[in-house]
């Protein structure tokens, strides 16, 4: 699969959208989640176009991939999350349902998540 460009990430790192910003800087940018899976959900996506985890972490550069986990961590910081803990989750693929096909990082907290997965072993 290849990368479309239309993808609403992408729009989002043009303006071409709005989001709800929560951070930004040369290799990430942070906003809310449209549609919050719990009571604080953000997003963090590189800037570059990657497809996926797997395309980001194989293609892109060391200072990529140094730069957009730190923010990773910078907005966790931010939003309070490492006090009682988060998750991070990133959909790949099918299976993963991955629905906007451009990398990014779920950081999930505010609350007590459960355990990780309702389903998986049948
Ligand atoms: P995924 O299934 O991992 O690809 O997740 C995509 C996420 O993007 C979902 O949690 C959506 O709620 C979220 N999303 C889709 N469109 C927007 C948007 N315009 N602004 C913020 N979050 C969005």
């Amino acid at each position: 699969m290849n990368y479309d460009p239309d993808n609403i990430f992408a729009k989002i790192l043009r303006n071409e959208i709005p989001c709800d910003r929560l951070y930004e800087d040369e290799y990430a940018l942070a906003f809310n989640d449209i549609s919050p899976q719990a009571p604080i959900h953000a997003l963090v996506i590189p800037k570059g176009q990657y497809l996926s985890f797997a395309d980001f972490s194989a293609n892109a550069s060391a200072d990529e991939i140094a730069g957009f986990f730190r923010v990773a961590q910078r907005v966790a910081d931010d939003l309070g999350l490492p006090k009682d803990g988060f998750r991070v989750i990133s959909n790949i693929g099918r299976n993963g349902h991955q629905e906007v096909m451009h990398f990014h990082l779920h950081l999930l907290g505010g609350c007590d998540l459960g355990s990780m997965l309702k389903r998986g072993l049948g």
